[in-house]
């Protein structure tokens, strides 16, 4: 699936710090806050405790482009910490990911993972816009090799273009790799 948003510009709400305002508040309401990592402004998220001890099920409440949504979310410790379901985990055949954080895109409503949010990083785009820059160079300097008189330069472009489509079939290998790994988050 192609992505649609950049986590830079979500907000990112942290189990760990929904773990401790709930701590803090002994029982009672909280408030955590959202942060964008591009420094947008964050968002307030009033946390209510609402039973279980793990999973413990939490009461979020926010207010978003002027509405107010109430949504509830599951916060899970395991040996590695605090862990929160992706909010979609709880629609009939939902999401089974959980990660330290979810997200909540600017033009969104509920908190998810990165994979149901449909959330790459800025540095993913940016190696491939890079990527086809390289290769555009190196097309052009293949293809002024071509057009010389000189063979041992057109045997050089041929090797250039050899060199090209490795890169590319390498690059393209990396990010399968890449898209297999379950990250949580
Ligand atoms: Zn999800």
């Amino acid at each position: 699936m192609p992505v649609k948003g950049l986590v830079e510009k979500s907000w990112r709400l942290d189990a760990s710090d929904i773990r401790a305002a709930l701590g803090r508040a002994r029982g009672a309401s909280a408030a955590v806050l959202a942060r964008r990592p591009d420094g947008g402004e964050p968002l307030r998220i009033e946390v209510t405790p609402m039973g279980g001890t793990n999973p413990i099920r939490v009461g979020v409440r926010y207010t978003i482009r002027g509405e107010t949504i109430d949504d509830h979310l599951f916060l899970m410790g395991a040996a590695g910490g605090w862990f929160i379901a992706c909010a979609l985990s709880t629609l009939p055949g939902g999401c089974p990911r959980r990660g330290r954080a979810v997200h909540l895109p600017p033009t969104g409503r509920v908190f998810g993972c990165r994979k149901c949010m449909r959330l790459g990083y800025t540095s993913q785009r940016q190696p491939l816009a890079a990527r086809i820059r390289a290769i555009t160079g190196a097309l052009a300097r293949c293809e002024a090799h071509l057009a010389s008189a000189d063979p041992s330069r057109q045997c050089g472009a041929v090797r250039d273009a050899r060199r090209i489509v490795r890169k590319l079939l390498a690059a393209s290998s990396r990010r399968r790799v890449g898209r297999r790994q379950n990250t949580p988050d």
